[in-house]
């Protein structure tokens, strides 16, 4: 099984000039990227194998080279590509794409990362053939997480470039999939940020941290940190689950989007408490607990999100009334316990009766009946 991660090393040990170079070059780059993408709108966007010189010439007022226009284009075609995928089920909410030349994704063509050890770091960033006959050097410092990836996977040579970092890739291999069959279903709730199918709970604190950063202003500094600080508890919280993962061969979760999500809590909240995860932390959340399962080899997997907190695991009867905030009271035949780890049960029997699900069994270690 093969992923890819990525790890962001600083380019703030550049100088000033270096560094505002390089802005100019991405704000230049942003610009003739808006104008391929303003002529594939209108022309038809072509595929990336048939980038012609003609087309490739297109923005004539630019000092870009030709290896950046192209660099260019083909953003510019993955742009259009991506918003008409994003909205492939609301198409009167499309809207031609806008590069606003934060970033640029370049290739080996463009940039190298040459291993130039000195005493103070540990390689170059090398940009070339950028146009004007620039030449850029900036310095690097490796970290933790990038000498991690560096032992782990092959680093790959695609690059993403900003003003304040590149983000650089590894191909990771970690061999097969687990062929075990202990599954187990995670509900995600805001009283705990992960509920198991077997009762386990973990990240209680999870209310407190929306808590806080609902409490700060909007677009604050203190609502920033307490953003990070939230992240950073997801984190912990999915390295607590990780624990489990020797047992484990198969997580399932609920696929959610925005919509149910937010119709879902607006359901289970009382007004007055309708609060919510969040969209962002919601996807965070998932994609840490995918890329876990990734790296464990682990097989992940999602299901429908429809009345998993309001259907009885042990009659099946389906009520609203069946869920009383963290309080789960089956109407029909009287069965009880926490709402969320009926939901964690109810999403993996959802998968387990699915058309996938045969292979597996529930993963019950330390499962306590409620
Ligand atoms: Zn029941």
């Amino acid at each position: 099984m093969k992923f890819i991660r990525s790890s962001k090393c600083s380019l703030k040990f550049a100088t000033a000039s270096k560094l505002s170079e390089l802005k100019r070059v991405l704000t230049e780059y942003g610009r003739v990227c808006n104008i391929f993408i303003e002529s594939f709108w209108k022309n038809g966007t072509p595929s990336k194998s048939e980038l012609l010189k003609e087309i490739v010439d297109l923005p004539q007022d630019t000092w870009l080279s030709a290896r950046l226009r192209k660099v260019a284009a083909r953003e510019a075609i993955d742009m259009i590509i991506a918003v008409r995928e994003r909205w492939k089920d609301k198409p009167w909410k499309i809207s031609m794409p806008v590069h606003k030349g934060k970033r640029a994704y370049v290739s080996c063509t463009i940039a190298e990362l040459q291993d130039k050890e000195t005493a103070e770091f540990d390689a170059w960033l090398h940009l070339q053939s950028i146009g004007e006959e620039i030449i850029l050097d900036f310095p690097i410092k490796f970290h933790k997480h990038f000498n991690k990836l560096a032992i782990q996977g092959k680093r790959l040579n695609s690059y993403i470039l900003t003003e304040k970092y590149v983000q650089l890739s590894f191909e990771i291999d970690v061999g097969d999939k687990k062929k075990g069959v202990n599954a187990i279903g995670v509900d995600t709730g805001i009283k705990a940020l992960a509920s198991l199918n077997n009762s386990q709970q973990y990240g209680l604190d999870t209310e407190a941290c929306i808590e806080r950063i609902k409490r700060c202003e909007h677009g604050s500094n203190g609502q920033k940190q307490a953003r990070r600080a939230f992240k950073q508890r997801i984190d912990e919280v999915v390295q607590e689950i990780v624990k489990e993962f020797k047992h484990i061969d198969l997580v399932v979760v609920e696929a959610l989007k925005n919509m149910n999500y937010k119709s879902k809590l607006k359901r289970r909240l009382s007004k007055s408490m309708r609060r919510s995860i969040g969209t962002w932390a919601y996807r965070y959340w998932l994609k840490r607990l995918e890329q876990a399962c990734e790296t464990n080899r682990v097989s992940f997997r999602t299901v429908a999100p429809f009345y998993t907190s309001q259907t009885c695991p042990s009659c099946g009867h389906v009520d609203r009334g069946n869920r009383v905030g963290q309080v789960f009271r089956c109407l029909k035949c009287g069965h009880a316990g926490n709402a969320d780890v009926v939901g964690a049960r109810n999403i993996l029997t959802r998968f387990l009766t699915g058309l996938y699900g045969a292979r597996y069994k529930p993963y019950e270690l330390g499962f306590v009946q409620v």
